[in-house]
């Protein structure tokens, strides 16, 4: 029974730290374990200056880092998520929602806006990791898909930025679905000849990563983002091997050919933008 029990790894720091971002005058690295002051972490879009470790960084500022100021309209705001299944668990499922809405203030895990990069039209969706761990139910698989759409109808390119634990467990085959659904919108976009680019940020796991998160004509990733399926115990304790080091690390992934590049989140504006120009 020992594998039930949950041990104490008290190097590692836990999800729940980590997806938080820093507050705080002082913050500690979770790279280099340095103490940085937070302003110049700030004027560093959340690097490290000693050592390059990218800290999560949040919807809003994934959207300033990303698109030009003053050019954005916010879509599908008013898509809300329903309990179909009247999930519980330790607690229901709509208690947990308005728990989150209270918390992020926004109603899911998605927001998607129209705006420009470096003046090329995109519909940009960004996951938001801090709602349910950036899960995906209906709600994001709606968004997504029709951000896709709405891409197809404008003629514009689509970049997707993903932070997500998976499929939401509480919607059960209706998060599933949306999988399907949203590879369906993608391969119309492709059809058109319309760019789609996947920015893989730490965490990109389970069915996002099973799914659109890897669709892209290009994939693109965060150094030292964390991106698989499974988790690498799981893997470990299945397939009884040790696994080798910076598995399921961006890195790794990119030696593996699994992506396309791992780009700095301080050129991640600029290589988008000449990656659109070049395909469109
Ligand atoms: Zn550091």
């Amino acid at each position: 029974m020992a594998w039930f029990r949950r041990t104490k790894r008290p190097r590692e720091v836990s999800e729940r730290q980590r997806s938080i971002v820093p507050e705080g005058l002082w913050v500690k690295c979770q790279g280099c374990r340095e103490i940085i002051y937070s302003k110049e972490l700030e004027r560093n879009v959340q690097i490290c200056p000693k050592c390059g470790y990218h800290f999560r960084i949040d919807v809003q500022a994934r959207i300033d880092l990303l698109l030009d100021s003053g050019s954005r309209v916010e879509l599908f705001e008013g898509v809300r998520p329903s309990d179909p299944l009247k999930f519980k668990d330790t607690k229901s499922y709509k208690a947990r929602l308005k728990d989150y809405q209270k918390r992020t203030a926004s109603l899911d895990a998605v927001v998607v806006v129209e705006g420009t990069v470096e003046e090329v039209e995109v519909v940009l969706a960004v996951i938001d990791y801090r709602f349910m761990g950036g899960s995906m139910g209906s709600v994001v698989g709606e968004k997504i898909t029709r951000a896709a759409e709405r891409a197809l109808e404008s003629a514009r390119s689509l970049v997707v930025v993903s932070a997500s634990g998976g499929a939401r467990m509480q919607e059960g085959v209706l998060s599933l679905m949306q999988m399907a659904k949203i590879s369906a919108a993608l391969a119309r976009l492709s059809e058109a000849r319309l760019p789609y680019i996947s920015i893989l940020t730490d965490p990109t796991t389970g069915g996002v990563t099973a799914s659109f998160a890897m669709l892209g004509d290009l994939n693109i990733a965060e150094p030292g983002a964390l991106i698989g399926f499974a988790g690498p115990r799981v893997i470990q304790q299945t397939i009884r091997e040790e696994l080798p080091e910076g598995f399921q690390r961006s890195e790794f992934l990119l030696e593996h050919g699994f992506l396309d590049l791992v780009v700095e989140r301080t050129q991640l504006k600029a290589t988008v933008a000449r990656c659109l120009r070049h395909l469109s």
